[in-house]
């Protein structure tokens, strides 16, 4: 959409925002970097980078709040669960948010008069046109220019490349639970350093976040970031088990099975297009902790 804007498709956007949960891979800081310079730049659009703290280590710091990450739980009894998400709340929407308020005039906690709001466009394709919805404040107006130009995700991959950008990557905290078979063996094979990264982190986070094991709140089970509920560096990202086929077809329905376990959760990690976290009429510093 940033190219589609500086180019003249769309018309053009007054800013871009990304918001930096503090633990992308450093291929997408790179890609983010090049965007600004030989896109951005040249249009006279700004890129404006917000962030709530760094996903990663406000989950290992005892003094930090934490936003949940989806974890995968095994219970004393050997049940099987999640932690709720609430990391795209605290670490796209809510830095977000109060940017906008900002831009707008209106920072927290001033009332924003009902005509008063901004044109936010989400990057939603048409093969994914389920996962549109609408903003949950009245200062911000959702649209979704990639579905009213009928653009499939074909479409997008065959324009980025055409402009020498094939090679954009998939943006998401480099631990996210929600990667796909197909994303950890990348991040394995491509990037010693961050594949180490990952696997420490899923070691750390064993008995849940920092602060809540600094407050008494254990977690009785123990979390992972893997599906399988095994270490990072032993869970079975090269071939799918027995067992994990049987907890998907439990989770999901069976169609689906195959592409979550290389792909990973469809719905991914995006503002205002997941499922879970974003609770109606809750506020921009109200977001459920
Ligand atoms: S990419 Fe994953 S871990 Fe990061 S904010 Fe989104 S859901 Fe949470």
């Amino acid at each position: 959409m940033l190219a589609l804007s500086a180019e003249g498709i769309l018309p053009k956007v007054d800013y871009a925002i990304f918001a930096d949960t503090g633990w992308e891979p450093k291929a997408v800081y790179a890609h983010l970097g090049r965007l600004e310079r030989e896109v951005a730049a040249p249009a006279g659009i700004p890129i404006l980078r917000v962030s709530s703290g760094n996903i990663r280590n406000d989950a290992l710091n005892p003094e930090r709040r934490f936003a949940s990450m989806p974890l995968y739980i095994r219970n004393p009894d050997g049940k099987e669960g999640m932690t709720r998400r609430q990391c795209t709340g605290e670490y796209k929407i809510k830095p977000i948010k109060k940017k906008v308020r900002e831009l707008l005039g209106y920072p927290y906690p001033q009332r924003i008069p009902k005509d008063v709001f901004v044109e936010q466009w989400v990057g939603i394709s048409t093969d994914e046109f389920h996962r549109a919805k609408d903003a949950d404040v009245k200062y911000m107006h959702n649209r979704h220019p990639l579905i009213d130009l009928g653009w499939s995700r074909a479409d997008c991959v065959r324009y980025l490349t055409s402009l020498g950008l094939a090679d954009t990557p998939k943006s998401s905290c480099l631990g996210c639970p929600f990667h796909g078979n197909a994303q950890w063996r990348h991040i394995r094979d491509t990037s010693p350093e961050e594949w180490r990264d990952v696997v420490e982190f899923d070691a750390a986070i064993r008995r849940g976040n920092a602060r809540a094991n600094a407050e008494g709140n254990r977690l009785l089970g123990e979390a992972y970031l893997h599906r399988s509920r095994v270490p990072l560096d032993q869970a079975p990202i090269d071939h799918v088990t027995a067992a994990e086929w049987a907890a998907l077809q439990q989770e999901l329905g069976a169609e689906e099975d195959a592409e979550q376990l290389e792909e990973g959760v469809p719905d991914g990690c995006s503002p205002w297009t997941c499922r879970g976290e974003v609770r109606p009429h809750q506020d921009d510093f109200g977001l459920a902790s």
